[in-house]
């Protein structure tokens, strides 16, 4: 059996822009109609449909629509997986993805972003899946701002929600008009902000790299796009944090001139897939101009806010190797600190060619702080930290204090 009236998803249509179309062209209500469509959902607009879609599902309606299944498919976002994050999660927050933050049928985060010139000029207007990606904030088409609100009165974009309390109409532009004020999505004046070129730029390499799979400009993605959203992703972590990377961000904004101006968070939610748009534009400006020069001004600007590698590998986290690298090679400030199988298998070696395996000698040979044979009762310390710490942190311990006595 197929529906009476079948129209396809556009180019890059968003699953949810194409079910609301769906639903409208057969002259049903939203909501009614994805019930009847997903009956083993109980609620369907609970959680995010966009994310994922169950594959039986997604054969039943190739079926009833007519639309082969991996075109089907293509309008999730679950499409960018094992590109811009590793596996999309239908509960909580996936990378990269902006939160929908579903409060049953209604819309609470800012989960949905679109651009008025785009739906202004569809001949069907419809909603992008790109516009999902909170990495994108501005229409590369129109160089102008995506919207993450209502023009008129800024609430969330919610355009599943168009039809509630009203009668089904059939008509395609009712995703066009806010739910709250019912003033049209298009009613917008004229930006005074231009978008900065340097924005349009790092926006562009970042979709290139989400479209094609890799990427030759940003590090680490030269073969898989993964690695580089993966690191990108924690570098913007930082950039945001509320916490001490936070010093980061102040010196790169101190460097460009500008005041620190704080991070609008909501409910105390720092992550970035919860910002919104204009905060996630200033965040990826920082993260560009760390990424220039790669990565000298990186560990240049780490160093100078004193921000060392324990404070921006996160907790649990593989990060890739790219990123990995330069932490693990500048930006880590212990004194290395041999395990017991080293010292060991030094004692063992000592004792071999028959030398007192003394705790002074071992650390001798391991290369750490050790008293020299030489009679002038002093502390050697070997090895130099760019970020000394405790309370001694002003006379480093790097400076040796055999030769300052
Ligand atoms: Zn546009
Ligand atoms: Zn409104």
């Amino acid at each position: 059996m197929k529906l009476l009236l079948r129209p396809k998803p556009l180019p890059d249509e968003l699953f949810s822009s194409w079910l609301v179309r769906l639903a409208s062209a057969n002259i049903s209500k939203v909501h009614p109609f994805a019930k009847r469509l997903f009956p083993r959902k109980v609620n369907f607009w609970d959680q995010d449909p966009d994310l994922t879609i169950d594959p039986r599902e997604l054969h039943s309606l190739a079926e009833l629509t007519g639309v082969e299944p991996p075109r089907l498919a293509q309008t999730s976002l679950s499409s960018y997986e094992g590109i811009v994050f590793e596996k999309a999660h239908s509960v909580g927050v996936t990378k990269w993805v902006l939160q929908a933050e579903n409060n049953g049928r209604a819309r609470r985060g800012r989960g949905q972003q679109y651009c008025w010139k785009c739906l202004a000029d569809d001949p069907v207007p419809y909603f992008r899946k790109h516009w999902r990606l909170a990495f994108n904030v501005v229409c590369l088409e129109h160089a102008c701002w995506l919207l993450d609100g209502c023009p008129c009165c800024d609430a969330p974009i919610s355009f599943h929600e168009s039809d509630f309390r009203k009668q089904a109409s059939g008509r395609e532009d009712g995703m066009l008009r806010c739910r709250r004020c019912s003033q049209p999505r298009t009613r917008v004046e004229e930006q005074v902000s231009p978008v900065p070129d340097e924005l349009m730029r790092f926006q562009t390499l970042l979709m290139t790299a989400a479209e094609q799979g890799f990427s030759l400009e940003l590090p680490g993605g030269a073969l898989y796009a993964l690695l580089s959203f993966h690191g990108l992703r924690r570098l913007v972590g930082v950039l945001t944090s509320t916490g001490r990377s936070a010093r980061l961000r102040y010196h790169l904004l101190n460097g460009d001139g500008r005041l620190a101006l704080g991070i609008r968070y909501r409910n105390g939610k720092s992550k970035f897939e919860n910002m919104r748009v204009g905060d996630r534009a200033e965040s990826l400006l920082l993260l560009s101009m760390l990424l220039n020069n790669w990565p000298n001004d990186f560990i240049e600007g780490c160093k100078t806010a004193r921000v060392a590698s324990s404070y921006l590998k996160g907790y649990g986290e593989n990060l890739p190797y790219w990123l990995a690298r330069e932490l693990q090679w500048h930006l880590y400030d212990r004194f290395y600190s041999p395990n017991d199988d080293e010292r060991e298998a030094v004692r063992a070696y000592l004792e071999k060619r028959r030398i007192n395996p003394t705790n002074n000698e071992i650390n001798r040979m391991l290369g750490v702080a050790f008293r020299p044979l030489v009679a002038n009762d002093s502390l050697h310390v070997t090895g130099r930290s760019w970020n000394p710490r405790g309370p001694h942190r002003k006379t480093p311990p790097h400076t040796d204090r055999g030769l300052a006595s």
